[in-house]
């Protein structure tokens, strides 16, 4: 089994969003990166997506808000190869009702091994890198293995299953 190539294009596809007490730190740094941000094809979760539309006066795709399954939106689009890079301003200190859908998100990403920035920091970095203007090839990891040796591997924790019980396919 091999690691797979895919190219993310010179024209990035990003996904923006952040939660309220971050939204003033987002819309500051998208105004202050506009020109860079608008060589790319920008999308984010509804609320984000209005005050940054407003803000920027740049085309932006709008999805739902976050907490009516946004975050579930983009990491449908990171998963279907549809979003190169994904900037979350999440915040740290409140709790949110979509929660596990922030971590689902953020662990998809780290499945298909796009750049996440979390913070202005992490975000300024990635902005700033060479790799935005160019073709990148990332690295796909072939799950595959991974994923078979526990299907295998389950029914030896859990016993064995009852007869009319079909083995659940991962893949
Ligand atoms: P919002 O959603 O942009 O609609 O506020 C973001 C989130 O809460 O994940």
């Amino acid at each position: 089994m091999e690691d797979k190539l895919c190219v993310i294009k010179p024209r990035k596809r990003i996904a923006l969003v952040a939660h309220d007490n971050k939204k003033r730190d987002l819309l500051e740094w998208a105004a202050f990166n506009r020109d860079l941000l608008a060589r790319h094809e920008l999308y984010a979760t509804g609320t984000t997506g209005r005050q940054l539309a407003e803000e920027l006066d740049l085309e932006i795709t709008r999805l739902h808000t976050g907490p009516l399954g946004g975050d579930q939106q983009i990491g449908s689009k990171i998963a279907t190869g549809e979003i190169d890079f994904l900037i979350f301003f999440w915040d740290p200190l409140e709790p949110m009702p979509h929660d596990p859908d922030v971590k689902a998100l953020l662990r998809i990403a780290v499945v298909w091994d796009i750049p996440v920035a979390c913070n202005r920091a992490s975000a300024d970095f990635i902005i700033s890198s060479p790799l935005m203007s160019a073709e990148y090839q990332r690295l796909l990891p072939d799950y595959r293995e991974q994923i078979e040796g526990e299907r295998v591997a389950a029914p030896r924790l859990l016993g064995p299953p009852a007869a009319d019980q079909p083995e659940i396919d991962l893949l």
